[in-house]
């Protein structure tokens, strides 16, 4: 079954085809970053717009990259939320019409489900039951995952998410939009243990996250400091020490409390090098694994939407024939496999 995926929850257009036979054909992504640069954050109109100018031109691309033509599609799937209601309608509208043009069934992707199942799209023998961290732009999350589509949350954060938390600390310290790869950049320049910071809500149990008092933290640290480059670089380097030691912390709580061995690790804050290593470590130690996907499938893409809504379509579900997105979906809610 050949399946295209879109993806257009908040500032990247993905586009991919899936095919449950020979693995991932193609994928194509526009980021909009340039776009909402001067405004330091996303403009969701803007955001809107710039999806209705590039899908058309990225689908085409994708099916061109793969070889095939729009009629060998079997099924599309497209991000149906969470996310900015005006760009996830873009995506929905299109795949829905498009399914409807070919008269192949559609389906409506969770995007964090999306993220969750990407580590498995490069690696077969990846299966439940298994730990997952989710640490994106939008979310941080432990979930435990007892089958595909059978999600049970163990701990979020309370405020900011991970990568909000990497973004909104580049921003105060003068990094340009979207300052959380460019942070762990500065970061690998850093020298560790100059500026310590908490691993908030360690000292307690529970597997619940909090990151917006660390940003304060490096605030008061940076005020107080030469502001050299040097400095920035050395915070830098201890405020992406204390998010990945209490993440690590947090994981190692949850396979310990779950019995599971594996630990799945998905969104964009999986694409940081340190949190990687330092996984790995963690649960090398503990006789399991972290898996992770490429750190191209770590941030939001069209592959992961493409091959979890392939899982969906082919044990028989479908969306019915209306355009329906939901901004905020709870990914407990969703049915099973
Ligand atoms: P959500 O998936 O929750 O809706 P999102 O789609 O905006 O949010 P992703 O695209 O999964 O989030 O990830 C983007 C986030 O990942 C940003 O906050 C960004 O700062 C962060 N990020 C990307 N690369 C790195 C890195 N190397 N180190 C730390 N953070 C990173
Ligand atoms: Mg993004
Ligand atoms: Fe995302």
């Amino acid at each position: 079954m050949r399946v295209l995926g879109i993806e257009t929850s908040c500032d990247e257009t993905g586009v991919a085809v899936y095919d449950t036979e020979t693995g991932l054909r193609a994928h194509a992504l526009y980021s909009q970053i340039a776009l909402h640069a001067e405004y330091g954050g996303v403009v969701p109109e803007l955001a809107s717009r710039d999806h209705v100018r590039k899908l058309l031109p990225l689908i085409r691309q994708t099916l061109g990259e793969a070889g095939l033509d729009i009629a060998d599609l079997d099924g599309v799937a497209y991000t149906a939320g969470p996310g900015l209601v005006g760009a996830l309608m873009v995506g929905a509208a299109a795949g829905r019409a498009l399914a409807w043009s070919l008269e192949v069934p559609a389906i409506g992707v969770h995007h964090m489900e999306g993220h969750l199942l990407a580590p498995l799209l490069e690696d077969p023998s990846l299966q439940p039951p298994f730990v997952a961290l989710l640490v994106s732009g939008g979310h941080t999350q432990l979930v435990a995952v007892e089958a595909i589509g059978d999600y049970r949350l163990l701990g979020e954060t309370l405020d900011d998410a991970a990568g909000e938390a990497f973004d909104k600390t580049a921003k105060l310290m003068g990094l340009p939009y979207p300052g959380g790869p460019e942070l762990a950049r500065l970061a690998e320049s850093g020298r560790p243990g100059l500026f310590k910071f908490s691993r908030p809500m360690t000292d307690r149990p529970g597997l619940d996250f909090s990151f917006s008092g660390l940003k304060t933290q490096v605030l008061l640290a940076w005020q107080a400091s030469d502001r050299s480059d040097q400095t920035r670089a050395d915070i830098a380097r201890g405020f992406e020490d204390a998010v990945v030691d209490t993440l690590a912390i947090k994981c190692e709580r949850a396979l310990k409390q779950s019995g599971a061995r594996t630990l799945v690790i998905a969104g964009g804050v999986g694409a940081n090098l340190r949190l990687r290593a330092k996984l790995q470590q963690m649960t090398g130690k503990l006789g399991g694994r972290a898996c992770f996907p490429r750190p191209a499938f770590c941030t939001d893409n069209g592959a992961m939407i493409a091959f979890a809504g392939a899982l969906r379509l082919q044990s028989g579900q479908q969306a019915d024939a209306t355009v329906t997105v939901a901004p905020r979906w709870d990914m407990a809610s969703l049915p099973p496999v």
